[in-house]
Formats: C-alpha cells, structure tokens, sequence
C-alpha cells in the first residue's frame, strides 16, 4: 500500500537547530560577558550542549516541563540556583540570539514543493506545541503542515510507539501509509519502523555509523521522493 503522508521532524531535520543553537549560544555567552571564561568557543558549546541535553532528557521523561527544563538548563551551566524570574530572563536573551539565527535547511521548501501534493504533511516532535508553533510561523513553513503533534501536550515522547501513532491518528490514516522523516536513526528512523510507519533517517553528515545500522537512510531530502515511491 503506498505511503500517503509524511510526518516530519522539525530539529536538524527541517530547521538548522544546531547552527542556531550555536550561533545562539556564542553570541549571547560572548554578550554576556561569560565567553572568556572558556579555553575555547567549543568548549563552551560542549559545556551547554551537555546540559542541555541532560536536562532536555528530564523534560521528555515527563519529570519536569517545558519552561522548567530551561531554568534548569541555566542553572546548571551557570552553577547558581537563580530564582526563576533570573533564569527566564538570562535564558530569554539566549532565545533573542538563538531567534535571530533561525533558517530551514536549503532542501526544506524544495522537499515539501516536490512531495505536494502527492503526499499530505504533518509534525511531530519531542518539544512543546507552542515553541514549534512559533518556529515554523517564523520560518513561514506552518501552513504546509496539517498537524502539529509535539510531545508535551501527548504525554508520551519519541522513540515510544505511542507518539507516532497518535501522530498518524491525527492524519487519520494507519501507520503503513505513513513515513517519518527524521536526523536521528534510533529515536526517529528505527523508532517510527517499530510502530509500523516507513521510517527513513536524513543523514546530513553523510556519515553513516552503526547506529544507524538497518534503517533506510537519505543523505539530503531531495531523495526523499524517490525513496517513498
Ligand atoms: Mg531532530
């Protein structure tokens, strides 16, 4: 039976996070006056994305939500238990130079131009309704996606079955007539085959790696239509 929708990834998938986060994080540290502090610019970006991902961890548990997993996050990079209003604004100024850094990857529009209409379009996403919300308004792409299915208002995160197929439940159609495009091979590709959808991992690096070891894989999204045929 043919695939009749793509569910999309929106991180490093469809939108540059990491060139944001770094641009984002760079500029606002070196603002901030902390930038120095570090042996070098990668270090510092070590530094943050190793608390990021530690307590972004926490957040998809469902431990703690969205605005806190921020806190959090400044918290345990700057080590000073700031009282929240502190953290809310120190982490919006990191928002500030992260939002002035947004862009879609160049094959994003392409992709999407290439696949309507013969393919519908939906998200699904480990991070919060609202934040994507804004993004893919910002980036001018929300109206391509006829849902936007994120993780904290499911209750249940990527890579358990569960998200995938309340995403595909959105689209009212079942898991095998669905693929889900997404960078990560365990927690995106893999996971989405598991539930019965057509995972495919978008590889930008062009590495491959043994994690990625028996999921179909795309190195750019311009193969994306002859993979789904
Ligand atoms: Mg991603």
């Amino acid at each position: 039976m043919r695939i009749r929708a793509v569910l999309w990834d929106v991180d490093d998938t469809l939108f540059d996070y990491s060139s944001a986060d770094r641009a984002g994080v760079l500029g606002h540290l070196e603002t901030e006056g902390l930038l120095a502090g570090f042996d070098s610019p990668e270090q510092a970006l070590r530094a943050w994305r190793g608390v990021m991902e530690a307590q972004y961890a926490r957040f998809l548990a469902g431990e703690i939500g969205f605005q806190e997993q921020r806190r959090a996050r400044v918290r345990a990079f700057l080590g000073k238990p700031f009282p929240d209003a502190e953290a809310d604004a120190w982490f919006g100024r990191y928002l500030g130079h992260f939002e002035a850094a947004w862009a879609l990857f160049p094959d994003a529009v392409p992709a999407l131009d290439a696949l309507t209409p013969r393919y519908r379009h939906g998200v699904l996403s480990n991070s919060s309704v609202a934040m994507q919300q804004r993004k893919l308004r910002a980036l001018g792409v929300r109206e391509r996606f006829e849902c936007l299915v994120c993780s904290d208002e499911l209750g249940h995160a990527k890579p358990d079955p569960r998200a995938f197929l309340a995403a595909c439940e959105e689209l009212r159609l079942p898991p095998r007539q669905v693929a889900y495009v997404g960078d990560r091979p365990d927690v995106d590709a893999r996971a989405a085959d598991e539930a019965g959808l057509f995972g495919v991992w978008v590889d930008r690096t062009g590495a491959g790696g043994a994690d990625g070891a028996g999921v179909r894989r795309i190195v750019g999204l311009r193969e994306l239509t002859r993979i789904l045929e």
